[in-house]
């Protein structure tokens, strides 16, 4: 009964819309941080940069130029195919931004380059495809241009409490997703058949979009992104269950193992060491924090467990409009952690062959700490 609360709750919640000034504030930001980083400026095509700056999505993705052009000297220029312009006014005009439309018998680019003054740098973003940027280039040959997210990985990292809203919502889906699915049967099934309820399950939770649904049993487990095949999952496997989406335009992302009945020494001993990993990490955020240390303390849990070298990936990643963004929490990775930044958690051990465990939860830097945004069971789940 309590669980159907949750399904109606979450599926009915509708978040405010982003206001106009939401919009002309992330456009002010990015142009101030552009300036910052000595940027003459930032062009964006249709992604989830453009997304974000204006809530504008053209229907379809095409051939077709469609730019965002940002700089201090300039009022934000949004360069449309003319067929599209109406679309664009109706999303974006709101903003703040100016609509300027190109017919189809004009070369794009020689339109764009009127904007963007000779010899200067822009960021680019990263969803930019490479026949736009290579028009750019040949039409301004003595420009430079930079991926948006190595020249402003801050860009999207922080969250204000409209995101935040969704993102945790995003998450409470997630976790009600995970508590419908350990009630269900896994021994016997094959794992293709368990990714398809979750992906119901967060659908039915709110999701407007299902992203991916690892369902990785037994020696499966042991390959991080293994999707969901047609094993049949037996009693004493562990399953790694990773899966996530967009809801209300924000991500969610979640990972537990479970284990089908009694599970061996080994199976809980390496899900005691991750769990472990997941904890120490999650109480190392706090702002001024540096990302590849919070990375260090999972990976020291895990090493001095003697599991190491069976830890192959990074510890985490952001989260936002898209599933995997800045930052990163990774070796090397000196950004520092600021209020509202939000990322996963998600240490794992790999053995080949055998099994794997990966704990993950979503996290948001608060002023002295951390918040989950994930608040499932981090035991190790027995399942039928
Ligand atoms: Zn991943
Ligand atoms: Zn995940
Ligand atoms: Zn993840």
């Amino acid at each position: 009964v309590e669980a159907k609360n949750d399904i109606d709750m979450a599926a009915r919640w509708l978040p405010p819309p982003f206001t106009a000034n939401d919009y002309a504030t992330r456009i002010a930001r990015t142009i101030r941080h552009a300036m910052d980083a000595g940027l003459a400026g930032v062009l964006v095509a249709p992604g989830p940069d453009l997304l974000w700056l204006t809530g504008y999505e053209p229907t379809a993705l095409t051939e077709r130029l469609t730019l965002l052009i940002l700089s201090a000297q300039l009022r934000p220029t949004l360069l449309v195919p003319t067929l599209e312009r109406a679309d664009a006014e109706a999303a974006a005009e709101a903003t703040g931004v100016e609509i300027v439309d190109w017919a189809d018998d004009v070369d794009p680019y020689r339109v764009a380059s009127a904007f963007l003054p000779p010899g200067c740098i822009f960021g680019v973003s990263d969803s930019t495809w490479s026949s736009h940027l290579l028009g750019l280039q040949e039409v301004l040959p003595s420009a430079g241009y930079q991926s948006l997210s190595e020249c402003l990985p801050m860009l999207r990292a922080v969250k204000d409490n409209a995101e935040l809203y969704r993102l945790t919502a995003a998450g409470a889906a997630a976790d009600a997703t995970y508590n419908e699915i350990v009630r269900m049967p896994f021994a016997g099934r094959r794992e293709d058949e368990v990714a398809g309820d979750l992906a119901r399950l967060l659908r039915q939770f709110g999701h407007e979009r299902v992203d991916f649904t690892i369902v990785g049993s037994g020696p499966n487990g042991a390959d991080p992104h293994h999707e969901a095949g047609d094993r049949v999952i037996v009693p004493g496997d562990a399953v790694v269950l990773d899966f996530g989406g967009v809801m209300h335009g924000y991500g969610s992302d979640t990972t537990r193992t479970v284990v089908v009945g009694e599970p061996s020494p080994e199976i809980q001993r390496v899900h005691d060491v991750v769990r472990a990993a997941q904890q120490k990490a999650f109480e190392a955020v706090r702002p001024g924090v540096a990302c590849e240390d919070v990375d260090r303390v999972a990976r020291d849990v895990i090493t001095e467990a003697g599991y190491g070298e069976w830890f192959i990936h990074r510890t985490g990643h952001g989260i936002g409009v898209t599933t995997h963004e800045p930052p990163y929490l990774v070796a090397g990775a000196a950004l520092r952690l600021e209020p509202g930044m939000c990322f996963s958690i998600e240490p794992g051990v790999y053995l080949p062959g055998r099994f794997g465990v990966r704990i993950e939860d979503i996290v948001t830097v608060t002023g002295h700490g951390a918040r989950r945004l994930n608040n499932t069971d981090h035991e190790l789940r027995i399942v039928g």
